[in-house]
């Protein structure tokens, strides 16, 4: 199907490799341009993230496509000694990126990093109190595949939290937005990082997103109950949480 400004979805079998080159290409830049590209402002989405995550000392928090592992960091304060934080995500050059950052940063103890697809998580049943993915799920090709290895690994209790891009509520807004990812970030992504061809896929993978509704839907068909989101932003992005009971 072609999209908005003529560009392509692209097809599944050539996704995997699209989305991996994408994110070894942006690894090491990964963190500045996410400030740049969102003026700061994706700092307080995750801290409203982490704010409504109810995780508590001594929790088991699982932070799927964590890449630099900015919600890991947070949980791993939360969560204490008597607690653990697993980073897991597919892409070995931004699984590195997260873990430099955060042992620099002196975040040793209560974290692992893992390699692993979100769409088979390699974790017994019933392991997580909560699991996060944060702008990482519109990566995933088969969203609720995902969802429900998720749904598999939380405890009965626990609960998942979705940040991901969404619909903007008004239509001024999403025009607006529009010019801004399909003009403005390919432009930034080339001047400052020489590579407009991973920010054009973002900008893409971001218009193709399943819409609020739809996302909650998705999680109510693998068995989450409860489930809910918040527009934030303006429903720029949405966050979605979902229990296990
Ligand atoms: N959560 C971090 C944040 O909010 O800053 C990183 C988000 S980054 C935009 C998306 C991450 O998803 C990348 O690190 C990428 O490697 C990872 N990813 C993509 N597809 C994945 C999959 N199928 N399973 C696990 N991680 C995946």
């Amino acid at each position: 199907s072609t999209t908005h400004f003529g560009f392509k979805e692209i097809p599944t079998d050539k996704k995997v490799e699209a989305v991996a080159q994408v994110f070894h290409s942006v690894a090491a830049k990964y963190d500045i341009m996410n400030d740049l590209m969102s003026g700061g402002v994706h700092r307080l989405w995750k801290r409203h993230t982490i704010s409504q995550s109810g995780v508590r000392a001594g929790n088991k928090v699982l932070d799927i496509a964590g890449g630099t592992g900015d919600l890991t960091m947070q949980f791993s304060r939360i969560v204490g000694s008597t607690g653990e934080v697993v980073l897991a995500d597919i892409n070995d050059s931004m699984l590195k990126v997260g873990r430099n950052k955060l042992e620099n940063r002196g975040i040793v103890g209560n974290v692992k990093y893992v390699q692993a697809n979100a769409e088979a998580l390699p974790f017994p049943d019933n392991t997580f109190d909560c699991i996060t993915i944060a702008f990482g799920l519109r990566n995933v090709t088969d969203k609720s595949a995902a969802l429900a290895s998720m749904y598999r690994v939380l405890k009965p209790g626990g609960r998942l939290l979705v940040l991901e891009f969404s619909k903007p509520e008004s239509e001024l807004l999403s025009q607006v937005y529009d010019q801004y990812s399909f003009r403005l970030l390919p432009f930034m992504g080339k001047v400052i990082a020489n590579d407009a061809e991973s920010y054009r896929y973002l900008a893409e993978s971001i218009r193709m997103h399943p819409d609020q509704e739809t996302l909650k839907g998705m999680m109510e068909e693998v068995g989450f109950e409860r489930t809910s989101y918040q527009n934030l932003t303006g429903g720029i992005v949405a966050l979605h949480k979902g229990y296990k009971f």
